[in-house]
């Protein structure tokens, strides 16, 4: 869809928006109808142009003071019917009634290749599910989740993705004032884990509607099954254990993976207190209330895990009458999230060392990797995006002799493949990715446009994000990992 197709059908259609809402026709306890509060002063801050144009929306109306005010909930897009979803969720392991407290959504646009996405408000004030938050967010954090979001995107990992971020020329209150901001987020859906926990608990009525929905949506074939709800269960695991595998390649750590967090759909959503690994090491934790390590990068396909079995838990009632063979009959569809896991990820580790045919050692070796990187602090994204150029740094920790004689073995490895090394290294270099959204870097681009209203640090990096795996385009300075004298970075909840 090229932008003057979008503008032409703009006319009739006011920006090429053209809302439904499947979601509102579910039973009412599993939404609440609310409207946006509208904002003092809305100013655009970031569009996302090729975004707009894969919706079949006008990139120059949302740009203009008519889509700005819809970016930014002062008037609405046609068709839209704006709710807030309820939804629950375990929270570090407990249970909590949540829904959307500063998030409204819009209703569903059909792309011009047929697919519905959601269009969700992030900010756009207060809900009936608010508690004690005020509905909004601030800049910063909203520009983190565009970046991020987009990155991911660009790195062929299933996300929600960022459409525009608003300034609302109102302020937050958090530790400090801050600018507030609206975000444009698009997604397969926003059903959650928590969604289903929410019926289960409170709304059990709904609980088949809202199967059959899922299915309809995101799983149809799971309808022809003999048991569609064991189906669905073992169709979201196989997305989750494929998302998890993609997280483990590019050194993601979710940080957050509630089961509120965790969208069924297979999309990675919620980038609050999310960060990329430098240093490669299975503890690491970013987030400042993580002090347990639960969300560790390490442990996330643990956890992945242990939401999927609170989503069997809900469904257990539909599986079948009698509790216990229900209960057995989910452990096992179950069991196919750690088999396809492991499968996604040795893949994954064996397209990024250019191997082909399975040969024996082949495990051992990735795992000789993986050890030489948590012992010598190896820089995870460099390790790899090294590996795919012609030669290797000769600097600490390349240098030193367990690498060296790992990289001789894996070097004569390749050596008798078919196309032999360099083969392989052009292979390497289309699913190994030169850059990733390093946080000391994000950080700065960031705080440049947050706090000194200086766009320009963070449109450059979006610029090289979009193109990851451009290894001989990417600038040096966005390869670098922090200095070694840098505190921990750390990130946070409730932004
Ligand atoms: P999160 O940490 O983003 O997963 O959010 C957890 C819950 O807190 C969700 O129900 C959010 O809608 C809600 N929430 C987060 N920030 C705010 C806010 N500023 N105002 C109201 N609700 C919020
Ligand atoms: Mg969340």
């Amino acid at each position: 869809m090229n932008r003057q197709t979008v503008s032409r059908k703009s006319g009739e259609r006011l920006g090429g928006w053209r809302l439904e809402h499947s979601y509102a026709r579910l039973p009412e306890p599993l939404f609440t109808r609310q409207a946006p509060v509208p904002v003092r002063a809305p100013h655009p801050c970031l569009l996302n142009t090729a975004l707009a144009l894969e919706l079949g929306v006008d990139p120059d109306f949302l740009a203009g003071p008519e889509g700005t005010a819809m970016l930014a909930g002062n008037s609405l897009p046609p068709g839209s019917e704006p709710i807030a979803q309820a939804y629950a969720g375990h929270q570090f392991g407990h249970f909590t009634m949540l829904g959307d407290g500063r998030a409204l959504l819009l209703g569903e646009q059909t792309t011009p290749d047929g697919r519905r996405c959601d269009i969700q408000l992030k900010g756009s004030g207060r809900t009936p599910y608010s508690r004690q938050g005020d509905g909004r967010a601030a800049l910063g954090p909203m520009l983190r989740e565009y970046v991020v979001s987009e990155a991911m995107h660009a790195l062929g990992i299933p996300t929600t993705r960022s459409l525009a971020v608003v300034r609302t020329g109102e302020p937050v209150l958090r530790d400090t004032v801050l600018a507030g901001a609206v975000l444009t987020r698009t997604a397969d859906s926003h059903l959650r884990v928590g969604t289903f926990e929410y019926a289960a608990r409170y709304a059990p009525a709904a609980l088949e509607s809202l199967t059959d929905y899922t299915i309809r949506r995101h799983f149809p074939v799971c309808a022809e099954a003999a048991n569609p709800a064991l189906a669905l269960l073992e169709a979201v695991a196989v997305r989750q254990a494929e998302l998890l595998a993609k997280w483990m390649h590019v050194g993601f750590v979710h940080g957050v993976m509630n089961t509120d967090n965790m969208a069924l759909s297979g999309q990675t959503i919620d980038y609050g207190p999310c960060a990329f690994m430098d240093a490669y090491h299975p503890d690491t934790v970013f987030s400042s209330i993580d002090s347990g390590g639960r969300y560790a990068y390490g442990r996330q396909p643990g956890i992945a895990m242990w939401n999927l079995a609170r989503f069997a838990d809900t469904l257990l009632p539909l599986i079948g009458d009698s509790p216990s063979r229900a209960a057995t009959q989910a452990e096992s569809a179950l069991a196919t999230f750690a088999n396809r896991f492991q499968a996604a990820w040795l893949d994954g580790a064996r397209a990024r060392l250019g191997l082909l045919a399975v040969e024996e050692g082949d495990d051992a070796m990735v795992r000789e990797l993986y050890d030489w990187m948590r012992e010598a602090k190896a820089d995870h994204t460099n390790t790899f995006a090294f590996l795919c150029g012609r030669a290797m740094p000769e600097t600490a920790p390349f240098g030193r002799p367990r690498f060296r004689s790992w990289h001789a073995r894996w070097v004569a490895r390749l050596a008798h493949q078919p196309g032999g090394l360099d083969a392989a290294r052009e292979r390497m270099r289309r699913t190994t990715p030169a850059i990733v959204p390093r946080n000391h870097i994000v950080e700065a681009a960031l705080t440049a446009a947050a706090s000194h209203d200086d766009f320009g640090p963070l449109r450059r990096l979006l610029d090289a994000l979009a193109r990851p795996f451009d290894h001989d385009g990417i600038p040096a300075a966005y390869r670098q990992p922090p200095p070694p004298d840098s505190p921990p970075y750390r990130t946070f909840c409730g932004t």
